[in-house]
């Protein structure tokens, strides 16, 4: 039985306690209000941009925040949609975004590799690591068209589940550089050439939002992308979802106590001076920037 109103449950939380489904949505969104309002993510006056792909958890951001928003004309909520061309897969995320979006009037921009780069990822995927190519050309693109756009900050769809992973990858691949960039809210405000993301479901378990995007009705698709075949977390993930079963709060420990060191590990961060990519102007650590090496290379090897 549901222990606040005595009906019938839907999801037993790692807490033990089981909810109905009123209490559980209720329950949802008070969390992820805490932790917009605890790691102060989102301040009076913003223009969020959510990047959304169509699965569960950016469409359950979205979700939320416009819930969360509704009414309130100082913060403005729209979405992006990069496409990187990955047929069998993109198309039906981009139809099932644009119905959404449609749906509940939110502006969406869609942004496409072939338009912004004159190739689709599955054309270039031979031969080479997709996530590895597919995360870095993403990254630039979200950022620089988060800045057109004039976002002050970029949502993203991030749980408890990912960043328990990257957590322990980053650990075990001694990594530390990598985990002082982690966190609910990212980036620098002195820096405008960098815009701040933000991950309000931060302390939201995926069993948590995968049961709040099929109660609401927001999305039925749960495939995976084709290309996902990062094996190593996918192991990480397995191992975490072994011991979240045998020890319940597992992964939340493991975040919540690397939110303990997180300052300590930015004061420690290698502040590698920011230059300009000498090609593209973007901010880049070195004098190309990771995005142009990569398309570099893939010019150079006509595909
Ligand atoms: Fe890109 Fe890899 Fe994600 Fe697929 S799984 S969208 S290739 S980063
Ligand atoms: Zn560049």
């Amino acid at each position: 039985m549901c222990k606040r109103c005595k009906t019938k449950p839907v999801i037993k939380l790692s807490s033990g306690e089981n909810l109905c489904k009123g209490c559980f949505l209720n329950y949802f969104e008070k969390k992820v209000r805490k932790t917009i309002r605890v790691h102060k993510l989102i301040g009076k006056k913003e223009n969020l941009l959510v990047a959304v792909s169509g699965g569960k958890d950016s469409i359950s951001v979205l979700e939320v925040l416009l819930g969360i928003y509704k009414g309130n004309k100082n913060i403005k909520v729209s979405a992006l949609l990069i496409d990187e061309g990955i047929k069998g897969y993109r198309e039906y995320c981009i139809k099932k975004t644009e119905e959404y979006c449609k749906k509940n009037k939110v502006k969406l921009n869609i942004v496409s590799f072939n338009k912004e780069f004159g190739f689709t990822l599955d054309k270039i995927v031979k031969g080479r690591r997709p996530c590895s190519v597919c995360g870095v050309l993403r990254r630039s693109l979200l950022n620089t068209k988060a800045r057109e756009l004039g976002a002050t900050k970029l949502v993203t769809g991030h749980n408890l589940d990912d960043e328990a992973q990257t957590i322990i990858m980053n650990q075990f691949r001694r990594n530390m550089d990598a985990s002082s960039r982690l966190g609910p809210l990212t980036g620098n405000e002195n820096n405008n050439d960098f815009v701040r993301r933000i991950k309000p479901l931060y302390f939201m378990p995926e069993k948590e939002t995968m049961t709040y995007a099929f109660l609401k009705n927001l999305t039925h698709d749960f495939n995976e992308c084709p290309y996902n075949i990062d094996s190593y977390r996918n192991q990480i993930r397995e191992m975490l979802n072994k011991f979240e079963e045998l020890y319940p709060g597992t992964k939340y420990s493991i975040v919540s106590s690397f939110m303990e060191i997180l300052p300590l590990l930015k004061k420690k961060e290698k502040v590698a001076k920011i230059k300009k990519c000498k090609i593209c102007f973007e901010p880049s650590s070195s004098e190309i920037c990771q995005k142009c090496k990569i398309l570099n290379e893939i010019k150079s090897s006509k595909h």
